[in-house]
């Protein structure tokens, strides 16, 4: 047994039942025990790899994007660059190095990093120390006031939802408790109140629904409204809400049971990008997109930037470029289940790779 599973039962014991969001945070979260906590998951050796582990292409399109957006801003002369859950840093640091074409941008930015992770911190500082001098926040509350170009790549997904299942008498809270000695999925016994069932009438018996915490986007939404910018969110997800269980534990690159051995494998459920554009909207901030992974690298010329790399490369090298720009822009790879959001002041208009 875990660590955390044995404090996870302690949990249980004492105060009954936790909700499936709770059960999120602690495997994630932990101070002590909680995945990112503890360990750099990235990459071929660790237990997932994301679009800037496979080529530098994907921080470099980004770099470009920024750079445009704050010419769109009317080239302010300090900008944030805030990142939230920046990983190993790899997108930062090839997002840096495009932003040197254009270096007033390059001078009028100060980079943030949002990162709960002591472990993916000290990663982070090898990443970008000789470059750039960083400043980390544990939430993006604390990043200085001003206008703020945000970035999150696989950032949300590990933000912990409800769940709830659909029953004759209306929707109940989804939980983990104890079962048969083991950890086990449970439904709390009162449904929830009336009005929370009327929102989703026609859910059919036995159906799950999962509801994100709208805090973080709104807090996203209001500050590029009232002090400027836009929020870029990557991740995996769906344009319009569904009705199902997405929690999914992945553990060396292999799906694993989400109850087994908490805080050894990464939790994610999927994003519902129409829940975060109401969101975001809701708190007067304008949206572009969701548009698929795919379509928006190839808005900003990821074919073109594969071609220029390859002109001198070995073939060998070549055929990583190759297998990269597949990887990233393929419908039956990244392509298409990854999608884009921005979340920007509505005075910027349209943005580039949306088509609005
Ligand atoms: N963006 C990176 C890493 C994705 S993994 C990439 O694309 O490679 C998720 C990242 O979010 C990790 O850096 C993790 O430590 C961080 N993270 C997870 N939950 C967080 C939270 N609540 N606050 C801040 N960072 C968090």
């Amino acid at each position: 047994m875990t660590p955390l599973e044995r404090e996870i039962r302690q949990i249980i014991a004492t105060e009954g039942p936790i909700t499936v969001s709770d059960y999120m945070r602690l495997c994630l979260a932990h101070p002590r025990y909680g995945y990112y906590i503890t360990r750099d998951p990235l990459g071929v050796r660790g237990d997932f790899v994301t679009a800037p582990e496979v080529s530098q292409m994907f921080g470099e399109l980004i770099g470009a994007w920024a750079a445009t957006v704050w010419q769109q801003m009317g080239a302010p002369a300090a900008i944030r660059l805030v990142e939230l859950g920046p990983g190993r840093g790899t997108l930062m640091a090839d997002l840096l190095r495009a932003a040197k074409a254009v270096p007033a941008f390059r001078a009028a930015l100060s980079v943030h990093l949002v990162e709960i992770s002591p472990a993916l911190r000290a990663r982070q500082q090898q990443t970008l120390a000789l470059t750039q001098s960083v400043q980390w926040h544990d939430a993006i509350e604390t990043v200085p006031d001003g206008p703020a170009i945000v970035i999150a790549n696989e950032f949300v997904d590990a933000l912990p939802v409800h769940q709830f299942v659909k029953d004759s008498d209306g929707w109940h809270l989804r939980v983990v408790g104890l079962v048969d000695d083991g950890l086990g999925f449970l439904v709390a016994p009162t449904p929830m109140p009336k009005t929370f069932n009327e929102e989703s009438p026609g859910a059919p018996h036995g159906a799950v629904l999962e509801l994100r915490d709208e805090e973080p986007i709104a807090y996203l939404a209001q500050r590029v409204v009232q002090q400027g910018g836009a929020a870029l969110i990557i991740d995996y997800g769906h344009a319009a809400r569904g009705f199902g269980d997405t929690l999914q534990a992945v553990r060396d690159h292999q799906f694993a049971d989400p109850l087994a051995e908490p805080g050894e494998a990464d939790l994610t459920t999927q994003v519902n990008f129409g829940e975060l554009t109401v969101w975001a909207r809701r708190n007067g901030a304008s949206t572009h997109g969701p548009v698929t992974q795919g379509e928006f690298l190839r808005r900003l010329g990821i074919e073109q930037r594969a071609a220029r790399l390859k002109q001198n490369a070995m073939p060998q090298q070549a055929a990583d470029i190759d297998a990269a720009l597949a990887r990233l822009t393929a419908p039956d790879q990244m392509g298409e289940l990854f999608k884009v959001l921005a979340i920007a002041d509505p005075k910027l208009g349209p943005l580039p790779g949306f088509d609005n």
